[in-house]
């Protein structure tokens, strides 16, 4: 059997995995990232690779990584978190392992993966909402991955929900992640709580204490808000949740289509519109990187 190396390539950690042609993850592990160092990175992918080869015939290596990438010509154009600018990934794979390899935005894989194996399956107007650190999108409209005229399109995160508000790492005020994002709860809610560490702290209380409940309703308005826009602008079957945060479950969904509900906007436009968790979970990078060979992996959508 033929089968497809995938590399998860994140701010801290690389994950590593062993697809089959159905989408089943048969081996993986998981390294520390090599911050600022292109070379090191393809290094890791490129010895596990090579141990991977004894046990099983690869065909390609599919690479999911955050930040600019050029999808073309496989580079990784600008990971800020990784902080590795034009460094040619695929290229150097394909020296060291002698396969081929292509790389592709991580929110986009995450997309893939949901498409083919999780909530998206069957869809052809769907947008991936991930809610991390910020907010990271991927848009699939009318049976077609979309990433813009030069890639950096589905940029959700950088909608403005606060005219003049908070400054943004991107250069603008107000954007939407620092609303909406996981860090935005967390920082919501340290204000009035200076114990609260993270997402998930803020999200255990909230369901016990009614002030920081009273911040989670604001944190999901401000959600629902920005969700709406995307409606009124993509009209999707569907937006798919995901990212640490879609980790909160029916807490988060029931919360945030409650707010949704409430929208006459919502109601006369954009009712039909489903509102869903992904599903694939922690794998979603490497099991939509893999996908990336259509040829191996069954029912490829790119
Ligand atoms: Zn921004």
């Amino acid at each position: 059997m033929k089968y497809i190396a995938a590399a998860d390539v994140g701010g801290t950690t690389i994950k590593l995995g062993i697809v089959s042609p159905s989408g089943a993850l048969v081996e993986s592990e998981m390294v520390g990232a090599a911050v600022g160092d292109g070379e090191k990175t393809a290094g890791l992918i490129a010895s596990f690779v090579g141990s991977a080869k004894k046990k099983y015939k690869i065909d390609g290596i599919g690479v999911a990584c955050a930040g600019a990438i050029d999808k073309a010509e496989g580079i990784i154009t600008a990971a800020d978190n990784l902080r590795i600018y034009n460094f040619p990934i695929a290229k150097a794979l394909t020296l060291a392992t002698g396969l081929p390899a292509r790389l592709e935005n991580d929110a986009n894989c995450a997309l893939n993966a949901e498409l083919l194996f999780g909530s998206a399956a069957g869809m052809d107007n769907v947008l991936l909402v991930t809610l991390g650190t910020g907010i990271g999108g991927a848009m699939y409209l009318d049976g077609k991955q979309r990433t813009g005229s030069r890639g950096f399109g589905a940029e959700f995160g950088h909608m403005i929900l606060r005219a003049g508000g908070l400054n943004c790492s991107c250069g603008l005020n107000g954007c939407w992640e620092l609303y909406a994002g996981a860090s935005a709860l967390v920082r919501r809610a340290s204000v009035l709580f200076p114990d609260m560490r993270s997402a998930r702290q803020v999200i255990e209380r909230a369901k016990s204490d009614a002030n920081v409940a009273k911040v989670w309703e604001e944190y999901l308005e401000d959600l629902a808000l920005g969700l709406q826009s995307l409606m009124s602008i993509f009209d999707p079957e569907a937006i798919i949740i995901g990212g640490g945060l879609s980790n909160a479950g029916a807490f988060l969904l029931d919360g945030v289509k409650r707010h949704m509900a409430q929208s006459e906007f919502v109601k006369s436009y954009y009712g039909g519109v489903e509102v869903k968790l992904a599903e694939c979970g922690n794998n979603a990078g490497m099991l939509g990187a893999a996908a990336l060979f259509p040829e191996v992996i069954n029912g490829g959508i790119i």
